[in-house]
């Protein structure tokens, strides 16, 4: 594979404009499937930062006066300027973390679709309702830092934004510094759209500076967070301070639930489709597999079978399925989490330590499956954020409910039956922000988000938009 070296990244976008930042610090880009440097990024620094603060808040008071019809017509052109740089941001989906062709087609389609979800939402929202005799009026809540990883950066920025916009807030974005080649896209295709100076800004730069300065400001009323768990911790400490409006979207230990009524044809490609989702490095992956005990030999058989036939390799090729992990340090983590595996005593089914065969060069890991894996082991309670799949027996249903919910997470879940009925009764019991019941369709109005530690509030539809607003009761006397 032939690397590009892109132009070096040299500029933040502040007020309207793009701007050399005052950070003075320069950040290595690599493509994770040649290990080769594409280019490089000038970081923010807390004084970027707090110019895009102070650009966020100068333009809050004409975003909150705007109207309804004024916020779809910006949303729209928002809408038109990302969709016209879609086959660009695909391109810079698999170079800069080696999504697989598949995968990175819906990633460069994403943006476009919540920008049209938060749309919707816009034209049919209730800014204004009765509690009695008062009126309540849901109103912006203020400058909003939108703080995004690396994983699927575009559509989170543009998720993210359009609601804020809807919302009638202003913005300052924190991407990932991984995801550098597509926020500069974002970028540009923002600026194309003709927004008003000031309602979005966007500072890459290190998260302990940017990500915290930000997260600490007064200034800034509301963060919407979307990364791992430890980092929202940090966030809601130091939001603490100013009492901000948090939503936090954080990591997951997803279970995939296959009932005893399951066809084994049907929940295969099901498993395999929600474990192996982006390479495994996917907040909602269905990492751990709980399967009957009366039907274990059966599923273990099948599905070790589907992982070696998984093909990892070149994300560009069609029929790639699992691409390199985002970074070398990911690789070593996932790694680890393998040893762990096998040290703790669960059956290797397929995969392991090491490399793929014929991928010596890259960030790729073997695709994994373990057996015989009790929930208390640490590859069934952390997040690996890798092509690593636990199978987890269980006697009856009651008990995989409760191995199913055992777990400081609450992301997602796949419930795999031939009942379709009997697959609702069971998601009823099940503690997570969202469940599917024998598919992995994704629904843009529904909201989206965590319990227990996988976060904080939800996404999307009017549950997102609210999350931007804050709540006045105005009594008139009569
Ligand atoms: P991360 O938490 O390391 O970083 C996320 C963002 O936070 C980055 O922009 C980073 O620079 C910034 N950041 C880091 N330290 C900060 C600090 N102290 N203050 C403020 N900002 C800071 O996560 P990542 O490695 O980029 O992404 C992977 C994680 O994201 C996984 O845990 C995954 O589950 C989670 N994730 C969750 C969802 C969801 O919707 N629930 C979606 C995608 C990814």
């Amino acid at each position: 594979m032939q690397d590009i070296r892109h132009p070096d990244i040299d500029q933040v976008y502040i007020d309207g404009q793009f701007v050399v930042p005052h950070g003075s610090e320069w950040f290595e880009l690599h493509n994770p499937a040649t290990e080769q440097t594409i280019g490089r990024v000038r970081l923010a620094d807390t004084e970027d930062a707090r110019r895009a603060i102070a650009a966020a808040k100068a333009a809050l008071p004409g975003m909150k006066r705007s109207s309804r019809q004024q916020r779809i017509d910006l949303l729209e052109r928002l809408r038109a300027a990302v969709a016209a740089r879609q086959d660009e941001l695909l391109e810079a989906i698999v170079e800069e973390y080696g999504a697989p062709a598949a995968r990175s087609r819906w990633m460069a389609e994403y943006p476009v679709m919540v920008i049209d979800q938060a749309i919707e939402t816009l034209r049919h929202f209730e800014f204004e309702r009765r509690a009695g005799g008062a009126t309540v009026r849901l109103e912006p809540v203020g400058v909003a830092g939108l703080i995004t990883p690396w994983n699927s950066d575009a559509g989170f920025i543009c998720g993210k934004l359009a609601t804020a916009l809807a919302a009638g807030c202003t913005t300052v974005i924190k991407p990932s510094e991984l995801s550098a080649l597509q926020t500069r896209m974002v970028s540009e295709a923002l600026h194309a759209a003709g927004l008003p100076p000031g309602v979005f800004n966007i500072v890459t730069g290190r998260g302990e500076v940017v990500g915290a300065a930000i997260s600490a400001s007064p200034d800034v009323a509301k963060i919407s967070f979307t990364g791992s768990t430890a980092v929202g911790q940090a966030i809601l400490r130091s939001g603490a301070e100013s009492f901000k409006r948090v939503t936090l979207e954080l990591g997951g230990k997803s279970p995939t639930v296959i009932l005893d009524d399951a066809d084994i044809a049907q929940a295969v490609p099901l498993v395999i489709g929600a474990g192996f989702m982006n390479s495994g490095q996917a907040c909602i992956a269905g990492t751990r597999i709980l399967v009957p005990q009366s039907r274990k030999a059966e599923f273990e058989r099948a599905i070790a079978e589907a992982v070696r036939a998984t093909k990892s390799g070149d994300p560009r090729e069609t029929d790639t399925q699992i691409g390199p992990m985002v970074s070398e340090r990911q690789w070593q983590r996932v790694q680890r989490y393998i040893r762990i595996g096998l040290d703790e005593g669960a059956t290797l089914l397929a995969g392991g330590e090491g490399r793929p065969e014929g991928l010596q060069r890259g960030w790729f890991v073997r695709p994994t499956l373990f057996g015989d894996v009790r929930n208390d082991m640490t590859i069934a309670r952390d997040e690996i954020f890798g092509p690593v799949l636990a199978i987890i027996p269980y006697r009856d249903e009651a008990e995989a409910i409760a191995i199913a919910n055992d777990t400081r997470y609450g992301l997602s879940a796949l419930v795999i039956t031939a009942d379709p009925a009997r697959g609702e009764r069971v998601a009823a019991q099940i503690d997570a922000g969202r469940v599917l019941v024998n598919t992995l369709a994704h629904e843009p109005q529904a909201p989206f988000g965590g319990m227990k530690q996988s976060g904080l509030g939800r996404e999307n539809g009017r549950w997102g938009m609210e999350a931007y607003l804050e709540t006045k009761a105005v009594l008139v006397a009569g």
